[in-house]
């Protein structure tokens, strides 16, 4: 058997995990940095993987000496060493015994890991490409007036606006709604040195996401980009915690519109593989874009038993590999699914109620899959999910999963 194709993955957190057990059946070998028994570890082994940080360059170039493709499960990596492995190489040992550079391509593009990192830049640069975003606007560096800057962020947005540390955020864990002038102080101490921006607050409908496929020719023209449905998302103190296919109670035409918007963003972005556009729905029907993430996301887990051909873990695999089936169209194999996120509660078992109902509801017209991550339960951390697909509407969904909606609203309560 020929050599299986080596994907080095940054990061093995459950979206590696996941992107294992899709990696496996298909023949490809992954190779991750991350800590040892890591999620994505657990499920894979190999002597490929490198032990450290996904942040660190010498385990990165380590990583990519033992890889044909570079790819990541989070957007916090060092693009710099990612743009060195992909245009310079790192060193491998050649047939003479010496070393020669090996370049490893990286997808998607490091330009665009670079550009999504910064979430201030790169809604800026959505905007100069006439895609809609809600208005934004950089805050004043830590040392110099701050709180002169929210002011002047109040002036311009009134209250509330959201502000959103522009590096390193997640599950809105940068994010602080700003009330009233007596928040900035606190704003300010909780926010710490990091660069910051004000966004103005939007007072949405409903929250959207649509996951995009990318792919590029080898010479990396781009080929086509392919949408996923759009799907409704419910955030809870910014973080997810479910998932609706499709969107309960949004017109027809929404959903055509959430996937334009979340194509064209595509379009201007760099590599290959499967990107996440995070979108709000306004009252009059508009629809803007929050961010995006450039890898697999939460809000496509459902894919994995909803449209079990072409899931966005193997959509990102095939697109990576340039593999991508031709014709190929995204079809889902069921009219409705539903995902509940598993957060970690107060206590160790405080999710065992939502798993166990997770085994017991599996019915005729509805199925149940439990996904437990391997972490260890810390409160409000993701620590798996469980997708219920249906045989009809969503509605009728919903009805039947009731008691897994209600045992993870408890568990929040
Ligand atoms: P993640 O990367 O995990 O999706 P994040 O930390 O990057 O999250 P955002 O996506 O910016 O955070 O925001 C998290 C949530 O906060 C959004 O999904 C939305 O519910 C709410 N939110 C963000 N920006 C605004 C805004 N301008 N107005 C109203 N709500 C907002
Ligand atoms: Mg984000
Ligand atoms: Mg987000």
């Amino acid at each position: 058997m020929a050599k299986k194709p080596v994907i080095g993955l940054l990061g093995g957190g459950q979206l590696g995990r996941m992107l294992c057990e899709s990696a496996g059946p298909l023949g490809y070998e992954i190779a991750i940095l991350d800590e040892e028994n890591s999620p994505a570890k657990q499920a894979n082994h190999n002597d490929l993987h490198v032990t450290g940080s996904f942040k660190d360059p010498a385990k990165i170039k380590l990583l990519a000496s033992r890889s044909d493709v570079l790819t990541v499960e989070i957007e916090h990596v060092d693009t710099e060493v990612l743009e060195e492995i992909a245009t310079v190489g790192v060193d491998v040992p050649d047939a003479q015994g010496g070393m020669t550079k090996k370049k490893v391509p990286v997808h998607p593009d490091w330009k665009t890991i670079r550009l999504i990192q910064d979430k201030y830049q790169q809604k800026e640069y959505l905007g100069q490409k006439g895609i809609p975003i809600a208005e934004q606007m950089a805050i004043a560096d830590a040392g110099a007036d701050r709180k002169a800057s929210l002011q002047e962020a109040a002036a311009k947005y009134g209250f509330p606006y959201m502000l959103k540390g522009a590096k390193g955020s997640y599950d809105g864990r940068g994010n602080f709604k700003v009330r009233s002038p007596e928040d900035f102080e606190t704003a300010c101490q909780q926010m710490g040195d990091q660069p910051l921006y004000a966004e103005r607050w939007v007072p949405f409908e409903m929250e959207l996401a649509v996951m995009v496929v990318r792919t590029e020719d080898d010479a990396g023209n781009l080929q086509k980009v392919m949408p996923y449905p759009a799907v409704e998302t419910i955030h809870e103190d910014s973080v997810c915690t479910k998932v609706f296919f499709p969107p309960r109670n949004a017109a027809d035409d929404v959903q055509t519109r959430a996937q334009k918007v979340a194509c064209d963003v595509v379009s201007h972005l760099w590599g290959r593989g499967v990107f996440a556009v995070e979108l709000f729905l306004l009252r009059d029907g508009q629809v803007i874009v929050n961010e995006i993430a450039p890898r697999p996301h939460n809000s496509g887990h459902y894919t994995i038993e909803a449209v079990p051909q072409m899931s966005q873990y193997k959509a990102q695999l095939c697109a990576i590999m340039n593999d991508f089936p031709e014709n190929f169209e995204i079809v889902p194999r069921v009219p409705s699914a539903l995902m509940v996120n598993i957060l970690g509660g107060a206590k160790p078992t405080s999710h065992d109620d939502l798993t166990e109902l997770s085994r017991k509801l599996t019915n005729r017209s509805m199925d149940v899959y439990l996904h437990d991550y391997g972490k260890q339960s810390k409160p409000g951390r993701k620590i798996g999910h469980i997708t219920a697909i249906g045989y009809s509407s969503i509605s009728k969904l919903v009805e039947m999963a009731q008691p897994l909606i209600m045992s993870a609203d408890k568990m929040r309560a």
